[in-house]
Parts: structure tokens; C-alpha cells; sequence
């Protein structure tokens, strides 16, 4: 991992407000150590038949692109345009208002305008105006168009990979341009050049192969629950079952395979099991649909939809009622924002109804799916959890928004009614850094690897 800068020098280098030394589009695309991410290594790009550079890193001076590169990035524009009904109003209507140019936290902590919301979307456009417009094609760059060129390549992959496609930006934008869907287009056409992270690559490649990101198998899932059960029976003294693989249980639970693995997932998966346990919950897991992350979300929505289809398939072969969701956020994207278009009716499910309180979750009528907090809220609601708040006393506690679970979902309620039945001292943080407002992380999107340091602390 290159050398982290100190906080005091992360922020003193940030000039939001300096005029930048030249024209946006005469600014080499620059890789520095802590900045950028590494390339997928061509085995697994080859295991997914996917096309690969080889071996390189984005640090090469010359990139080994294909020979008809250029063919390929203006096909693959061209197809989405047409195909994206998003992408192409996203790319017709800004104005260039700048509303949402310092909303984006990696601007914010990096000031360098390429950030801006808008101009991360101007690097796309400016080729679609350069390329496919007559009128860009004769006044070039006085009409905002540019040719495309190796170093636009390089820019693509800095800039769509230092966006984490929170969508804190389209909150701001009155016209509800979602940068997100921009980024998540940018991520396929690179993908279709061979370009993407080792680090969004692997775990996809373990997730089609094995079924997780992390490729556990289910003997090693087994193993690891009745390691975190014993742990359990030791502290509490209480024994816990965690039913596998149940034909016939009226919810199966699906949470990132993290939680079976490590910490810190491991503790909120023995407080799933602890509250099920002490509910009387008929449930069930399954090592088939052991993962609810996707991280093909990150590469492209094809392998999203890929991997997402096991969790309904193995809901139907089960045949239980509903489901339950533990906690992640790219995973509650990927069920509320799409699967329905994906897969939708789930006729062979019910609409989740408690089989503690009797709530009927008619706002998950369509997609047959729960989240975690809105199941356990319900609980405290009805009284089925007996809390002690006094026993956090010594606690001061807030709540960071999940980008995902607020904006997409927008559970904004839910975990602060909680928070406030299990401790005393709850306060919020300033009203533009929460609910819809909240900030990434910084490392949402597949950008959470050692070598992306800087641009992480930067943004988170
Ligand atoms: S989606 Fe988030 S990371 Fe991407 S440009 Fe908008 S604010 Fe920035
Ligand atoms: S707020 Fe919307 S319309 Fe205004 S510059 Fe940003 S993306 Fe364009």
C-alpha cells in the first residue's frame, strides 16, 4: 500500500475554489500511487469469457488496447444509446447548472474538477457530441466535442472508478440526472475493451463459479456457522440452531457471504441468529444462494442479473414463503432498483407477512423481500423485544445513512427507531449529511481495495 497522507495534508492540498491552470480537456490523465486501482488479471477475465489486455497496469505508458479499439467504444456507445433510454436522456438534457458540482464527496476532498458530477458526465458526452454529431464533428471542441483518444481511455477508467455510484448528486439536480447510471454504462463499455479491477473481478468471478464472492463452499459455510454458534453458546450460554438448506421453511434469510467469514459481518450474523433464535423464527440459509452482494453490479449489469437470479431460483426450489435481507448496501440496490425488471412477478412467493406480529410488509408486495431493519422495528413496535436502552448509557451514538438503503430504498426510520430503543444518547449529524443526503463511505462500488487508499480517505 503507497504512503497515506496525514488528514491535515489531505484536506491543505484541496483548492475547491482555484481556476484550473488549463482547459479541462488539456489535463493529462495522471495515475499517482493511492489513486488508482489495479487491472483484472487476464486468467479471470478468461474464466468469464470475458476479453482481456493481457497482463498491464493502468501505470503502462501505452495500454495494449485491440487493434480496432476505437470500433469497439463507438459500438458500444452506440448500443447503449440507443438500448438505455437513461443514458441517453442523461446525456441529452444537463444544463450545465452546476448544482450538483460540489456535491460529490470525491470532488470535495480531491478538488479536481474531472469529480464534478457534471464534468464526469462531460467526459462521455463531449466523445458522443465528438463522434456522432456533424456539427461536433466540424467545430470540435467550440461546440464541446472531442476525438476519441488512448488518453480519453485512461481518463474513463481514473474518473468512472472514482465514482461510487451513491447518487448523492441526482438529489441535487433538478432534473434528476443520476450520475450512477452514467458510471454503471462507462464500467460496461470499458469492460467491453477488456479494461477492468482485479479487485470488482475476483469476488464476481468466485460468485459465478462458487456461488459467493468470497468462494466458500457450503461444507466450509456449515463449518464456520457452528464455529460463530459455539462462540455464542460460550458467551450467552445459549445453543443456537441455524437451519441449512430447509425445504419448506417460510423465509429463507440472504445476507453477503462476509457475514458467515469475517469480521466485522461475523458479529452481525450471530445478532441475526441470536434474534431468529429468541423469535422462534422458521427460517432457513441457504449455501446455494450464500450470497445477497453482487459485485458483478460493479462490472456490468449483465453479470448482475446473472448472479442475482440464484437467490429467487433457490427462494422457488425451497419453497418458502418470503425473504428475509440482512445488511448490504449494493445488494438492496440491486433488489429494489432492478430485479423486478430483471425477473418480476415472484407469483411462487407470498406477500411477507410477519409470523411474529402479523404486519403484512405490503410495500414489499411486489419483489417478496424484507429488510432486516424494517423486520426488527416492527418487532420493538409490537413490543416482541424486551430492550434495556439505560445499558448504552456510557454510548453517544449517530447513524451514517447507507447511500444505498437510503436513497434507493428510502429506509431513513427504520435504524434510527432502533437506535433509539437500545440506547439513550442519540444525536444526528448535520441535516445535509444525512437520510437522502448522506455521503458515501468513499468505497461503495467496488473501489474498496488497499491500493485506492488515498482516494477512499479522500472521499470518505
Ligand atoms: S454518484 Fe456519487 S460518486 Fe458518482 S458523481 Fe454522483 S456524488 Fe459523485
Ligand atoms: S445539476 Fe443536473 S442539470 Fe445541473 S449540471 Fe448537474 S447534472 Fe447537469
Amino acid at each position: 500500500m503507497s504512503k497515506l497522507p496525514k488528514p491535515d495534508e489531505l484536506l491543505s492540498e484541496v483548492k475547491l475554489h482555484d481556476m484550473p491552470s488549463k482547459h479541462w480537456m488539456d489535463l493529462k490523465p495522471e495515475f499517482r500511487p493511492g489513486c488508482y486501482l489495479y487491472a483484472v488479471e487476464p486468467q479471470v477475465m478468461e474464466e468469464l469469457g470475458r476479453p482481456h489486455l493481457g497482463k498491464w497496469q493502468p501505470t503502462d505508458e501505452k495500454w495494449p488496447l485491440p487493434e480496432n479499439w476505437k470500433e469497439i467504444v463507438r459500438e458500444a456507445i452506440k448500443k447503449r444509446l440507443e438500448r438505455n433510454r437513461a443514458f441517453k436522456l442523461f446525456m441529452d438534457i444537463c444544463v450545465r447548472c452546476g448544482a450538483c458540482a460540489d456535491k460529490c464527496h470525491f470532488f470535495l476532498g480531491t478538488g479536481d474538477p474531472k469529480n464534478m458530477p457534471v464534468l464526469r458526465a462531460e467526459l462521455i458526452r463531449s466523445i458522443i457530441k465528438g463522434e456522432f454529431s456533424t456539427f461536433g464533428k466540424l467545430f470540435g471542441r467550440l461546440s464541446g466535442g472531442r476525438p476519441l483518444t488512448e488518453d480519453v481511455i485512461k481518463e474513463w477508467f481514473i474518473y468512472f472508478y472514482q465514482c461510487t455510484e451513491c447518487r448523492r448528486c441526482s438529489v441535487f439536480c433538478p432534473y434528476g440526472i443520476d450520475t450512477a447510471e452514467v458510471t454503471i454504462m462507462m464500467r460496461e463499455i470499458l469492460h467491453e475493451l477488456g479494461i477492468a479491477l482485479n479487485w470488482a473481478m475476483k469476488p464476481l468471478r468466485n460468485s459465478h463459479f462458487v456461488g459467493n464472492h468470497l468462494g466458500l463452499q457450503p461444507h466450509t459455510i456449515k463449518e464456520n456457522i457452528d464455529f460463530l454458534l459455539s462462540d455464542i453458546e460460550q458467551i450467552t450460554g445459549i445453543q443456537v440452531e441455524v437451519p441449512i438448506n430447509r425445504k419448506g421453511a417460510e423465509v429463507l434469510f440472504v445476507t453477503p457471504s462476509a457475514d458467515f467469514f469475517a469480521e466485522p459481518g461475523i458479529y452481525t450474523f450471530m445478532g441475526y441468529v441470536l434474534l431468529f433464535h429468541h423469535i422462534g423464527l422458521d427460517y432457513t440459509i441457504s449455501t446455494y444462494a450464500s450470497e445477497g452482494g453482487n459485485f458483478g453490479f460493479f462490472n456490468t449489469l449483465e453479470f448482475a442479473k446473472k448472479l442475482h437470479a440464484k437467490i429467487y431460483e433457490e427462494a422457488k426450489r425451497l419453497k418458502v414463503k418470503w425473504i428475509l435481507g440482512g445488511e448490504c448496501g449494493h445488494m438492496w440496490r440491486v433488489w429494489h432498483q432492478y430485479h423486478n425488471t430483471w425477473f418480476g412477478p415472484f407469483d411462487y412467493l407470498e406477500v411477507p407477512k410477519s409470523p411474529i406480529t402479523g404486519t403484512v410488509f405490503e410495500h414489499a408486495k411486489e419483489n417478496k423481500i424484507v429488510h432486516i431493519c424494517e423486520f426488527t422495528a416492527d418487532l420493538i413496535a409490537h413490543g416482541k423485544l424486551k430492550l434495556d436502552p439505560s445499558r448504552n448509557d456510557h454510548l453517544i451514538v449517530t447513524f451514517h445513512d447507507s447511500c444505498n438503503t437510503s436513497r434507493a430504498m428510502g429506509i431513513f426510520e427504520e435504524p434510527r427507531f432502533i437506535i433509539k430503543n437500545v440506547c439513550n444518547n442519540f444525536v444526528e449529524m448535520p441535516e445535509n449529511t444525512i437520510r437522502e443526503k448522506t455521503f458515501c463511505c468513499g468505497s461503495g462500488s467496488g473501489l474498496n481495495a488497499d491500493e485506492f487508499m488515498e482516494i477512499r480517505m479522500r472521499g470518505g
